[in-house]
């Protein structure tokens, strides 16, 4: 931008930002020094996973961690959401970095030293698991996701006097969805206003995955999907399995359903405009008895969308599908989604131009930019009020490269220590970088 100003005012803004990018030069050797930390921390957080809208104890170690760094904080935001504020000494723009507190009810088998033995009563987002004591595990890594952001706030609270900006630290529960009946969440986050006061300019999220260490994808649009569950009832009319003349059997009906809704990704989806949807029946379910024809069948399942307007598409052609089949047979169809899905997000192409070079210099192999991925995060809420990226980073141990992929939301899911640093570096450079701080190492 050239300088519009007298020479005079020009000159003290060209010292400004030099002294205000002088005190970053050493950011790598903080991190490096702030790692071991960084590390302990999430294996004690990962020791003591909570399922969503019950992280109590982890909510509480996170507010004291933040105000140890001198940080504002701010607590039970949507039940046990904690927001930490980095006022720098510097006007500037406010960055927000999103990190979730909750776990999942799954029993951990990596053996590793500090894997959870923790069992819980589930509190349930699915009617069928409801009550039943579970394990609990950091089996999507937002543990690492915690630790990583507390490692940026620590790096940079360091310099909090050259920092020309704000930083805002959002770590929210609920990501895997509220227990059934509860709200939770981003939604409930963003309604209770958590991209206000500061609002923040920019957004970031980063994900760890299974893949290599500390390489980075992302997309410079549709980042994830939406995610819905969906509930169809196809009901006949019960009679004895002998003679099905006497009633309608639902269970062919449904067989019919299940296949001819595959027809809505192959056949019905223009392949050429957008990625077809993702339709998935994960459960079956129907009758008592061998020799009983049921009246009912329950199909459950997920799907997958990428915009708005696929997500009511789909549902009106899967309805529609499900619906007809069932008349030819003189039976009925009802096919609904479930409240509480997740929407597709977006990452600011604007955003990712920007600061795409700067992930470049810290990724381990060239950054990957995809189409988005078929997954769903719930920081798609934030993305569609605030600029943001979502972007993903590998963290699979170099010790079990080669080996079966234990993906997150596995039981062997594994978090590679060293690579929280590079993590670390590249939340803090693209802060520090969007708040107008150049140079090699800023
Ligand atoms: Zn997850
Ligand atoms: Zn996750």
């Amino acid at each position: 931008m050239p300088c519009i100003r007298t020479l005079g005012a020009c000159l003290l803004l060209l010292s400004g930002s030099l002294s205000a990018a002088e005190p970053w030069s050493d950011l790598d050797a903080q991190i490096d020094q702030a790692l071991p930390s960084v590390i302990t921390l999430r294996h004690i957080i990962h020791q003591h996973p909570e399922l969503g809208n019950r992280e109590v104890d982890t909510s509480r170690r996170i507010a004291q961690r933040l105000r140890e760094l001198g940080l504002e904080v701010q607590t039970g935001i949507a039940h046990t959401g904690v927001i930490g504020l980095l006022r720098g000494g510097l006007p500037g723009p406010v960055v927000a970095i999103r990190a979730e507190l909750d776990a999942l009810p799954l029993t951990e088998q990596t053996g590793l030293p500090y894997a959870s033995t923790v069992r819980t009563r589930n509190p349930g987002n699915d009617l069928r698991n409801r009550d039943q004591e579970v394990g609990v595990m950091h089996a999507c890594g937002h543990d690492a996701h915690m630790a990583m952001a507390l490692g940026v706030a620590e790096v940079l609270a360091a310099h909090r006097e050259q920092l020309p900006g704000t930083l805002k630290l959002i770590f929210q529960p609920a990501e895997e969805g509220p227990p059934l009946g509860e709200e939770g969440g981003a939604r409930l986050m963003v309604q209770q206003g958590a991209l206000q006061n500061p609002a923040p300019d920019v957004i970031f999220g980063l994900h760890v995955t299974a893949g290599k260490a500390g390489t980075f994808t992302l997309s410079r649009q549709r980042t994830t999907a939406a995610a819905d569950t969906f509930v169809a009832r196809i009901i006949g009319r019960q009679t004895h399995a002998a003679f099905p003349w006497t009633g309608i059997d639902p269970v062919p009906v449904a067989a019919q359903v299940i296949l001819a809704w595959q027809t809505i990704p192959s056949r019905q989806s223009n392949l050429s405009l957008l990625p077809a949807p993702v339709i998935s029946v994960g459960r079956i379910e129907a009758g008592d008895r061998h020799n009983i024809i049921p009246a009912e069948v329950r199909l459950e399942g997920s799907i997958r969308t990428v915009s708005d307007s696929q997500r009511e598409d789909v549902l009106q052609r899967m309805s529609r599908t499900a619906k007809n089949i069932a008349e030819a047979s003189g039976a009925t169809a009802q096919v609904d989604y479930l409240p509480g899905g997740y929407r597709a997000g977006y990452n600011d192409t604007a955003l990712v131009d920007r600061l795409l070079p700067v992930l470049e210099q810290v990724s381990t192999t060239p950054v990957q930019v995809d189409n988005g991925t078929y997954g769903a995060d719930d920081f798609a809420e934030y993305a569609r009020q605030v600029p943001g990226i979502f972007m993903r980073m590998g963290v699979t141990p170099a010790a079990l490269e080669g080996q079966a992929v234990w993906p997150t939301h596995s039981p062997g899911f594994q978090v590679d220590d060293p690579s929280l640093a590079v993590g670390i570096r590249a939340l803090s450079r693209m802060t520090l970088n969007y708040m107008g701080v150049a140079g090699e190492n800023g």
